[in-house]
């Protein structure tokens, strides 16, 4: 009903009815199949837009939601300038799988923003996060959100992150059988300013077609932008 009354408006005002996705790569490689997650979203008009190229002009006009599948570490002031300035204008971010390593040394993104981190190093008394291919394993939602709407329990097989560090302040919202460390797959982000989004899941093509994960992610960009 929401989004049949924005589509609406949007018509009436003559503004661009979907959501508009600044989609981030760059760093890391990966299977063509991860842009089939997007298939079928006719109301996400996605733009992708590896780095370096990314963050180096003002973004906040043309994005609704930028959702990162990069994996890099941010040390020019301008590109950061340019993502905490989207970001304070209470723009949305899905952060996706190996994009929960990037930003090593800039610990406002991994405590504030995304409320996660993979460690690539040991670090204050915490170990580091190790990663395993082609795990089977059951998912299943923690508590009732927008994000895991019409999502219940599935199985996926991917890649997982044992011991990463979770914020406190982070909602979780999914909760996987990991075979070692927290449980933690999904959460939505501390950030006040904005909505944030972060899914540790989403290596490979076995994750890219599971139906539950395209929705997951569709969810997410969606209320990201506040259409849900
Ligand atoms: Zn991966």
């Amino acid at each position: 009903m929401r989004i049949a009354l924005f589509l609406l408006a949007a018509a009436l005002w003559g503004a661009d009815p979907n959501v508009r996705v600044q989609l981030v790569t760059g760093g890391h490689p990966h299977d063509i199949s991860f842009y089939g997650v997007f298939e079928g979203d006719r109301d996400f008009t996605i733009n992708v837009n590896p780095h370096p190229s990314a963050f180096q002009s003002d973004f906040r006009k043309d994005v609704d939601v930028l959702v990162l599948y990069d994996m890099a570490d941010m040390d020019g002031e301008r590109e950061r300038q340019h993502l905490r300035e989207f970001l304070d204008a209470g723009k949305g971010m899905v952060v996706l799988h190996h994009a929960v390593i990037d930003n090593q040394h800039w610990p406002w993104w991994y405590e504030d923003v995304v409320g996660g981190r993979y460690l690539l190093k040991p670090e204050d008394g915490q170990r580091a996060s190790t990663y395993q291919h082609d795990v089977a394993m059951r998912v299943r939602p923690v508590e009732k959100h927008p994000v895991t709407e019409g999502i219940g329990e599935f199985a996926i097989v991917d890649e997982v992150y044992n011991y990463m560090w979770v914020s406190p302040r982070s909602r979780v919202l999914l909760e996987a059988d990991k075979p070692e460390g927290p449980k933690a797959v999904a959460w939505i982000a501390p950030w006040p300013k904005s909505r944030v989004v972060a899914i540790q899941l989403g290596h490979g093509r076995e994750a890219h077609e599971n139906p539950a994960y395209r929705k997951l992610v569709r969810n997410a960009i969606l209320w990201a932008a506040g259409r849900m």
